[in-house]
C-alpha cells in the first residue's frame, strides 16, 4: 500500500504527556492506509506547561482534530470552545475536532468502555455492583457510562479522596437510581465491596508499562471467580492485576477492545469514516 503526503493531506493525531508506549499512531495510521484516505496521524508529546500553546497549535496549524490521553483529559477543557454534553459532564475529553478553527471536545471513552462491556453478551449491567479504582478522567468516563447503563451501585476508591468526591457530587444528581460511594484505599472497605461486586474496574494508570510489577490492589486474595475484571491499561497486554485476577479464576478484559471503539468513533468524528471493528482488532493482533 502506497501512502502519499500531499498538500491536501489532512492532520490528525495524540497529545498526551506520556505518549511513546501509545498504539493510537499505529491503529489510525493502519486505517488510514489502508482505505486510502487521505489523512495523516502523528504522535505529539507534550510537556503540561506546553499545553495551551499546543491546542492552540491545532488552530494555527489547521489540524483537523486529535486525541488527548493521560494526563490532560480534564486539563484540556479550558482552552476548547465547546465541548459535547456528556463529555462537560464526565468533565473529561480525549477527543478535538477542529471545525474552521472553532475546537470542540468529545468523549469517546463512554462509547468505547460501553461497547467493549456490549462484547461479553451475558454480562447485563442493572441491578449490578462495581467496584472503581481510581478517579481520574478515565474514572469518570467508566462510572458515567456504568451509571448511564443503570448499574445500581458503583464504590469508587481513589488515592486522592476528593477526586472521587468530585464523582460523587457530579453524578449523583444526574443519576438518582444508582448508589455511588466513595473510599481512599482501605482495606476493609475494599475487602467488602469487592466481595460482593459483580465488575472491578482499574481505571488507575498503576501497571502500566513503565510500572510492570505493580498494581493497585494491595492484597491478591481480595480476587474472585465471581465477577468481571477489567483493566483499562492495553500496554502490557496482561497487567500484574488480570494475571492475578485470570489466576483467582475471574472473567478477564483488558484496555484493548476499549481503545479499538473510542478509537472508532474519534476517527469517525474527523474524518466521517467508520471502520470495523473486526479490521480494527486483526490490525491490532498483527502489531501487538
Ligand atoms: P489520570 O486522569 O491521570 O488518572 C490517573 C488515576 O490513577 C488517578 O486515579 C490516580 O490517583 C491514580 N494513580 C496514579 N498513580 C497512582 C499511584 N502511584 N498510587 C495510587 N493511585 C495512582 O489518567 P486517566 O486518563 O484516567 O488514565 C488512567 C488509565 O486508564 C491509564 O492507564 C490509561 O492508559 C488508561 N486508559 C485506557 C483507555 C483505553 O481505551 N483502554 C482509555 C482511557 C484511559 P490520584 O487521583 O490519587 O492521583
Amino acid at each position: 500500500m502506497k501512502k502519499e503526503i500531499n498538500g491536501k493531506t489532512k492532520i490528525i493525531g495524540l497529545i498526551g504527556g506520556n505518549i511513546e508506549n501509545s498504539l493510537s499512531p499505529l491503529i489510525h495510521n493502519q486505517i488510514i492506509l489502508k482505505h486510502f484516505l487521505n489523512f495523516c496521524y502523528l504522535p505529539f508529546q507534550v510537556a503540561e506547561t506546553d499545553l495551551g500553546g499546543a491546542i492552540q497549535g491545532i488552530r494555527a496549524l489547521n489540524i483537523r482534530g486529535v486525541n488527548i490521553t493521560f494526563p490532560y483529559k480534564e486539563k484540556v477543557i479550558e482552552f476548547l470552545d465547546e465541548v459535547e454534553e456528556s463529555a462537560r459532564r464526565i468533565g473529561a475529553v480525549n477527543t478535538i475536532v477542529n471545525n474552521k478553527g472553532i475546537l470542540t471536545g468529545y468523549n469517546t471513552d463512554v462509547a468505547g468502555f460501553k461497547k467493549s462491556l456490549q462484547d461479553n453478551g451475558k454480562f447485563v449491567i442493572e441491578e449490578k455492583k462495581a467496584v472503581v479504582l481510581g478517579a481520574g478522567g478515565a474514572a469518570r468516563a467508566v462510572t458515567y457510562s456504568l451509571l448511564e447503563e443503570g448499574i445500581k451501585e458503583i464504590n469508587i476508591f481513589n488515592r486522592t479522596l476528593v477526586k472521587a468526591e468530585k464523582i460523587k457530587q457530579d453524578f449523583s444528581p444526574l443519576f438518582p437510581g444508582s448508589s455511588i460511594n466513595i473510599f481512599s484505599f482501605e482495606q476493609k472497605d475494599l475487602k467488602d465491596k469487592i466481595k460482593e461486586a459483580n465488575l472491578l474496574v482499574n481505571a488507575t494508570s498503576i501497571g502500566m508499562a513503565s510500572q510492570l510489577n505493580n498494581t493497585p490492589l494491595p492484597d491478591e486474595k481480595l480476587f474472585h471467580p465471581d465477577f468481571l475484571v477489567y483493566d483499562l491499561i492495553y500496554r502490557p497486554v496482561k497487567t500484574l492485576f488480570l494475571e492475578q485476577a485470570e489466576r483467582a479464576g475471574a472473567k478477564i478484559i483488558n484496555g484493548l477492545p476499549m481503545l479499538v471503539y473510542q478509537g472508532i468513533e474519534s476517527f469517525y468524528l474527523w474524518t466521517g469514516f467508520k471502520p470495523e471493528r473486526k479490521e480494527v482488532l486483526e490490525m491490532i493482533r498483527q502489531i501487538t
